[in-house]
């Protein structure tokens, strides 16, 4: 259901919750104290409910009690009491709760009933006992392809299948934002295991029970309760003990995943510092997800089987308890976490595999397409993933961010930095300007402009090269161009990185120009006669990439502003039936507009939008078939031959996207399947394949065969130089400088 392009992810989704909660309460408990409670817990899955029992230690630096009430916010229907002598509980009546900002009762953002008290307690009482009980049955989330970009969430669940409540479950008390400490004493039916933050210290099965304790001592911010009748695997990797929790038993697969933990592990402790918890686990979940919390993350049964899991999201989940479950964000000055999980796991992953300048380029392309000047928002404004124009933006823009910084830095003082950012925060919150303070110590030098044009401003720079000229100077010669920033607004600092191709030399000359102006004229001194200039070469600087620098993709029909779907008039009933739900199911912009016709309603594909074009009786067929003989591809009735692998019309679902043949700036893309069983599926993974020009599936599944984007012919960012001598230059593609990953897999 999730593949590999668009890994779903999010690991803080309760934290914009208790964020917005703070403003429903007196504020008594800060975000700087730290709570700890003591719980006992008994679940009763086939009956929903929970009997608790928490002792709670509120900070000491508090002021005297017997004066003040503290305030807190539980779960509707768990009906507390107080257990402690002298310890007084008064509900809060819902009105005295509609204060400016909150007109409700219920946990913003969600549906879930909350209902509020007031504790009194003697004076010098900072310890105090609850007991409450009652049931916790919310809908478990089902993913609708709408959602494809964001994350399934639920308020918290409990029933025989599993269970999972957080901190946005509300059940225990919540006072504010703050952070804890906590023991977890769980009883639970005897085939059941439950996961939680931190060590297991207890697990015994007495009588008809299981009894499961978890500690965690480390300052946290949530207290998670997750499990379900599972098989628990583990083995120890180094210090820390690894394990997986799977719902139907996998030995192979749990072995699969033990190793892979030990191996990540082991590459993040040298990279970024120690790992910070006592335990990593895998705990299969009861619907599809991907949630990374503080020493365990909890993945989908269709996800932790696929194949490339294990090597993509996988150490990205376990990234997080450096970044995010480790050194907590501080959301209210944006979501930094994603963008260096992305860049340290994802992105490290394919530098390792050579395709790192392939996935910027990716990352470019996708904020470049999804993300209309319009909808441009800083870094500092993001909290979490909600469509494609927000993941392009934390993810991708972030991402770029620190790989520019690691450009400026050079890779060992980046890791020191990155150690040091970590020694410092562990267990705290930290916002952009923490990673500011970090890495201007780190370098001597001031961060401000960098992390003001990246952090704060929202867009990007969009470059354009011209009047190249090339000049004999005695034994040299003289490169004279323009280097131009054409976004609106001030302009960018930009080191611009420039490879020169030379006559007879394999090597490029490479070099980096820095802009402070809009305008750069510059002058390059080479030793041989030049024949090619290409800027940023390897996609190393965030900016808006040329539509001439991007192939035709997916990611224009997504992203795009305006959208024309033609359905093949000539198609069998069912065929088109089939493409029409299809249509309709794609997640779109919210501002996109999508027009759906039959071909024949229409005479000329217009020129001022993109297009689907749906099957292989589609009457503009001919127009796809045209533009693909610039890639050197022959489609035919029959099918198509996509890198060696023949695709046909009987046995295979299609993609192809090329350029409007009458407006480059735009994209026609052509879908077609005979095969109506293979359609709904392939709505579902089109999203997730969005910066490929080409694909190829089979059966009904359908499975992914074929996929890959079509060279870039004419990126106006590569200028070929006219010999003096004449004639194009016949030289082979010169090499650039090799890189090496940031660190290798151990
Ligand atoms: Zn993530």
């Amino acid at each position: 259901m999730l593949n590999k392009v668009q890994y779903m992810d999010k690991y803080v989704w309760s934290i914009g919750l208790s964020l917005l909660y703070g403003f429903l309460l007196p504020v008594f408990v800060s975000a700087h104290q730290v709570i700890r409670h003591e719980l006992h817990v008994v679940l009763q899955p086939d009956y929903h409910t929970l009997q608790v029992t928490d002792s709670v230690t509120l900070p000491e630096t508090l002021p005297p009690s017997g004066a003040e009430p503290r305030y807190f916010a539980l779960h509707a229907g768990l009906s507390p009491l107080p257990l402690t002598s002298g310890v007084q509980l008064v509900r809060q009546p819902t009105e005295a709760l509609a204060t400016p900002g909150n007109s409700h009762a219920s946990a913003p953002g969600s549906h879930l009933p909350l209902e509020h008290y007031a504790v009194m307690l003697p004076v010098g009482t900072r310890t105090f006992a609850l007991r409450y009980q009652g049931a916790i049955q919310h809908a478990s989330p089902q993913q609708s392809p709408q959602d494809a970009w964001s994350m399934p969430e639920t308020s918290g669940m409990l029933a025989t299948e599993g269970v999972y409540l957080s901190g946005a479950t509300y059940w225990y008390p919540r006072f504010d934002d703050e952070m804890m400490t906590f023991t977890l004493d769980v009883q639970v039916p005897l085939t059941w295991e439950v996961i939680s933050q931190g060590e297991r210290t207890r697990h015994e099965r007495v009588n008809d029970a299981t009894h499961i304790r978890w500690e965690a001592p480390a300052v946290q911010e949530d207290v998670y309760l997750v499990g379900g009748p599972l098989t628990e695997y583990r083995q120890p990797a180094g210090p820390v003990q690894a394990m997986v929790f799977l719902r139907t038993p996998d030995a192979p697969l749990a072995q699969k995943y033990l190793d892979a933990t030990a191996q990540y592990l082991q590459l993040y402790n040298a990279l970024l510092g120690p790992y910070p918890y006592p335990k990593f686990a895998l705990v299969e979940h009861s619907w599809e997800s991907g949630y990374g919390m503080p020493s365990f993350t909890l993945l989908g049964s269709k996800v932790i089987r696929l194949p490339f899991i294990v090597s993509s999201s996988y150490p990205h989940e376990i990234l997080h308890n450096w970044w995010g479950n480790g050194v907590f964000v501080d959301v209210q000055q944006g979501n930094w976490c994603e963008g260096l999980t992305a860049y340290l796991a994802d992105h490290l992953l394919q530098e390792q595999r050579g395709s790192a300048v392939a996935y910027r380029r990716a990352t470019l392309q996708r904020y470049t397409d999804y993300v209309a000047v319009h909808s441009e928002i800083p870094l500092t404004a993001f909290r979490a993933r909600h469509s494609a124009v927000t993941a392009a933006i934390g993810y991708g823009k972030a991402l770029m961010l620190f790989h520019m910084l690691r450009q400026q830095m050079g890779d060992n003082a980046f890791i020191s930095a990155l150690q040091a950012f970590y020694r410092d925060n562990l267990f705290q919150r930290a916002d952009f300007d923490a990673l500011r303070h970090t890495f201007a110590r780190m370098t001597g030098e001031d961060m401000s402009e960098v992390f003001q044009q990246w952090g704060t401003r929202p867009g990007a720079p969009e470059l354009r090269i011209s009047a190249v000229t090339v000049q004999p100077d005695g034994q040299d010669y003289r490169l004279n161009a323009a280097l131009d920033q054409v976004q609106p607004g001030p302009a960018y600092r930009l080191p611009v990185p420039l490879a020169v191709s030379l006559r007879g030399q394999e090597q490029a000359w490479q070099t980096t120009v820095t802009m402070a102006e809009k305008r750069l004229e510059f002058t390059l001194r080479l030793p041989a006669q030049p024949w090619r200039v290409d800027v940023d070469p390897e996609f190393d600087l965030f900016r808006r990439l040329h539509r001439e620098e991007i192939p035709p993709a997916l990611t224009q029909l997504f992203g795009a502003n305006k959208v024309l779907l033609l359905l093949p008039a000539a198609a069998a009933v069912e065929i088109k039936q089939g493409y029409r739900q299809l249509a309709q199911a794609w997640p779109q912009a919210s501002s996109q507009d999508l027009e759906i016709r039959r071909d024949q309603e229409i005479e000329v594909l217009p020129t001022d939008r993109a297009v689907w074009l749906f099957g292989w009786e589609n009457r503009f067929l001919p127009e796809v078939t045209m533009a693909l003989t610039s890639y050197g591809v022959g489609l035919t009735q029959e099918g198509v031959r996509l890198e060696g692998t023949l695709l046909t019309r009987e046995q295979h679902a299609v993609v192809l996207t090329v350029r409007h043949p009458r407006n480059p700036q735009q994209t026609l893309a052509w879908v077609a399947a005979q095969n109506v069983a293979a359609v709904p599926g392939l709505g579902r993974k089109l999203p997730h394949y969005s910066t490929y020009s080409f694909l190829g599936f089979a059966g009904d599944e359908p499975v992914n065969i074929v996929k890959g984007q079509w060279p870039v012919l004419a990126s106006p960012m590569s200028v070929l130089l006219t010999p003096a001598t004449g004639g194009p230059p016949q030289e082979p593609a010169t090499q650039l400088t090799p890189r090496h990953p940031l660190i290798s897999l151990p």
